[in-house]
């Protein structure tokens, strides 16, 4: 999606190695109007998947997915970040390897908001390695919910989750897709490949 190419290359800086920090319109200043372009367009893409809910994680999945599904007309269940101390047995959970903090935290969602009645999108901000992903995933299947697409605004190529998830046979689409970023040079890929 050339927009969100645009101002990838406008407002994007390169923060360590890997690491792209888009804070000042989706990771911790939100510019709503341009957040509503892309949930226009995840919803294009995903509009015959016959999704009954969309599944994201906290937080910066949170706005992205609420773009989509205010078009789609759905409703949005995020995971919550925790871990196995204060978990109980009312809720779905997978272990999960944070990509920014480096560090493993529980993901949970609550029983009461996924069944094996939902058709789920997952929808998330950035997809690196796909352990959020993964995750998702496992939480979807404990549900015994069906998957029907996996829609990203900001794939790394160069890391594994994109492939990984293609391998899967999952319908993975994303807005944009960086195949390198050396040198704070930041090389787009072709957006669904
Ligand atoms: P993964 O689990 O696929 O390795 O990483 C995806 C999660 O880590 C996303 O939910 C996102 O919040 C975060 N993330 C991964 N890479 C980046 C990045 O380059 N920039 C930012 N801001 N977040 C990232």
């Amino acid at each position: 999606m050339k927009l969100l190419e645009d101002r990838i290359l406008r407002d994007g800086m390169t923060a360590g190695p890997g690491v792209l920090k888009v804070d000042s319109f989706l990771n911790h200043q939100i510019d709503v109007a341009f957040l509503d372009k892309l949930g226009e367009e995840l919803a294009r893409l995903f509009s015959d998947s016959g999704a009954t809910k969309i599944l994201t994680v906290e937080a910066s999945g949170i706005a992205l997915a609420c773009a989509a599904a205010r078009v789609m007309k759905l409703p949005v269940v995020f995971a919550k970040k925790g871990n196995r101390r204060n978990v109980g047995a009312d809720v779905f959970a997978a272990d999960c390897r944070s990509f920014t903090h480096g560090t493993d935290y529980l993901m949970t969602v609550s029983r009461s908001y996924l069944s094996s009645g939902d058709t789920i999108l997952i929808i998330d901000d950035f997809l690196a390695d796909g352990n959020a992903m993964r995750a998702l995933l496992t939480i979807t299947k404990e549900a015994g919910a069906a998957v029907c697409g996996i829609g990203i605004a900001i794939e790394k190529g160069f890391q594994g989750g994109g492939a990984y998830l293609r391998g899967e046979g999952y319908r993975l689409r994303s807005l944009a897709v960086i195949e390198s970023m050396n040198d704070g040079n930041i090389v787009f890929g072709r957006e669904n490949p």
